[in-house]
């Protein structure tokens, strides 16, 4: 019988890692950071990186733009991230000889921690998977075609540490990225790359029905009851191609619910017959109004999402408006029916 446990499963571009395995090696104290409101991907990306690094000896420490939601903290079990507020993220940040900024590639989504990220005196690397991101980094790594940061993740740990099994929690962190950012391996960016990662996170002992359970079996009665009031509110156009839910902070109160519990609502509507675009919007507390898009393949939601200064992917985008509600709602809908070739008001 034929072995063929010496081919990796996952064959790895080591060429175009070459420049940020150069900075890694030669770094001594190197900071790791993402974007606002981390998802599983940015803090399942974040965490693996950290450890990977300190497995090879470097002091690696994540900082964060605001804390991980509570479903994720598994994640960061030993409580290592610094999250802006805290004195140490400054400390961190300037005896960091390298920042490694992941998941995220256009600087306002630092929020708080962008300017001090951009003065801090260390180098700055970006790795990420979304498009034309503006934050100065040498060098980066931007994979488009990367089901998401975790998965490029992946890759680097294989020259980082090399074909050794990876340890259990690095592994878990990189499949609860990779897990989040599929949508658990449904969406349009997964790949057979990303199944064949994924294959590998099983083999270094990941449990997947455990790391679900983690992120999506965690729902307290008041994120159903927001949920339920979300859906009873759902709206229609365009012969149902355009659909819509509003969290409004009216019915976040009503609920008991939190703005963070809203993470995956917007899926809900994409189960609709005929539907091409879905949107949600959520009323902040500030005003402003935050808004989740998806499509299908074939409607591109970032070029409706960047006309109002937002941006992610094609089949997912989102935007941070100022507001008020009415207006920033019925200003995208009118774009989003424009986009669809629908009849306009
Ligand atoms: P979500 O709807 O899950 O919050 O975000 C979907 C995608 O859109 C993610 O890839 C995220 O990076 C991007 N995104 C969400 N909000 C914003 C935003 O305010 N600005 C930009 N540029 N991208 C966003
Ligand atoms: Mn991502």
């Amino acid at each position: 019988m034929t072995s063929h446990a010496s081919l990796p499963a996952v064959p790895v571009d080591s060429l175009r890692w070459r420049e940020i395995l150069d900075v890694l090696r030669s770094a001594k104290r190197v900071a790791v950071t993402t974007h606002i409101h981390p998802d599983g991907d940015a803090l399942g990306s974040v965490m693996a990186l950290v450890w990977m690094l300190q497995l090879t000896g470097v002091e690696a420490v994540p900082v964060l733009t605001d804390p991980a939601p509570e479903n994720l903290r598994f994640l960061d079990a030993g409580g290592e991230a610094r999250v802006a507020g805290d004195p140490r993220v400054d400390a961190v940040l300037s005896a960091s000889d390298v920042i490694a900024v992941v998941d995220v590639s256009t600087s306002d989504r630092l929020g708080r921690l962008m300017n001090r990220v951009l003065a801090a005196p260390g180098r700055r690397i970006c790795i990420d998977h979304h498009t034309d991101g503006d934050f100065p980094a040498a060098p980066s790594l931007i994979d488009t075609s990367a089901s998401s940061a975790g998965e490029l993740i992946y890759e680097l740990s294989r020259l980082l540490l090399g074909d050794g099994p990876l340890p259990l929690r690095i592994a878990e962190a990189l499949y609860a990225a990779i897990m989040t950012d599929t949508g658990g391996f449904r969406y349009t960016n997964t790949t057979a790359r990303t199944h064949r990662v994924v294959a590998e996170l099983i083999e270094a002992g990941v449990k997947p029905e455990h790391i679900y359970r983690e992120v999506y079996h965690k729902a307290r009665p008041e994120v159903l009851r927001l949920l339920g009031l979300a859906l009873a509110g759902l709206q229609t156009d365009i012969q149902g191609r355009l659909a819509w839910i509003d969290i409004t902070q009216e019915r976040l109160a009503l609920s008991g619910a939190r703005q963070e519990d809203v993470d995956g609502f917007v899926e809900l509507p994409r189960t609709l017959l005929g539907v091409d675009v879905v949107i949600l919007f959520m009323e902040l507390q500030s005003g402003k109004v935050k808004v989740s898009m998806r499509s299908r393949e074939g409607v591109n939601v970032h070029d409706l999402a960047s006309q109002f200064g937002g941006g992610g992917h094609v089949h997912a985008a989102g935007i941070l408006m100022e507001g008020p509600w009415i207006a920033s709602r019925e200003a995208l809908l009118e774009a989003a029916r424009k986009a669809l070739g629908g009849r306009t008001a």
